[in-house]
């Protein structure tokens, strides 16, 4: 499964909001898969990804935020010492982020601006 590194992030404390109804589903269908599963591969990649896939941002294999979203997955592939075409279980992958990135306090300094900031803010104390 190809994954946006960034996404690893969102996944963490996803509520069912997104872009539209066809995204939530798919993005829910696609976490649940993870949980249930959580030994399945992704292999990190700097484009369009399994959640994309059903994203109205996404124009012809294109994020029309795709500025914003490559900083996001930059920061978050530097923070957990990856790099782009890494291959490892989602577990691994949840798990790295969880330590270096969201236990760090880092989370706001590499997606504070982001649209979906107040639903990560409520769920943990940060700097
Ligand atoms: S297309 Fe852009 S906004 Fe949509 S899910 Fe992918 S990275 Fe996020």
């Amino acid at each position: 499964m190809q994954l946006r590194p960034h996404h690893g992030m969102c996944f963490q404390f996803y509520e069912g909001r997104g872009y539209s109804a066809e995204f939530t589903d798919h993005m829910g269908g696609v976490i649940r898969a993870l949980s249930e599963r959580p030994d399945t591969p992704v292999r990190l990649t700097l484009s369009t990804d399994v959640v994309c896939e059903r994203c109205p941002n996404n124009v012809e294999g294109i994020c029309q935020s795709a500025e914003k979203v490559m900083r996001y997955d930059e920061a978050v592939l530097n923070a957990c010492h990856l790099k782009d075409g890494d291959e490892l279980p989602y577990a691994d992958f949840s798990a790295r982020v969880k330590e270096r990135i969201l236990d760090a306090g880092l989370r706001r300094r590499i997606c504070g601006d982001c649209e979906w900031d107040a639903i990560c803010a409520k769920h943990r104390r940060e700097p």
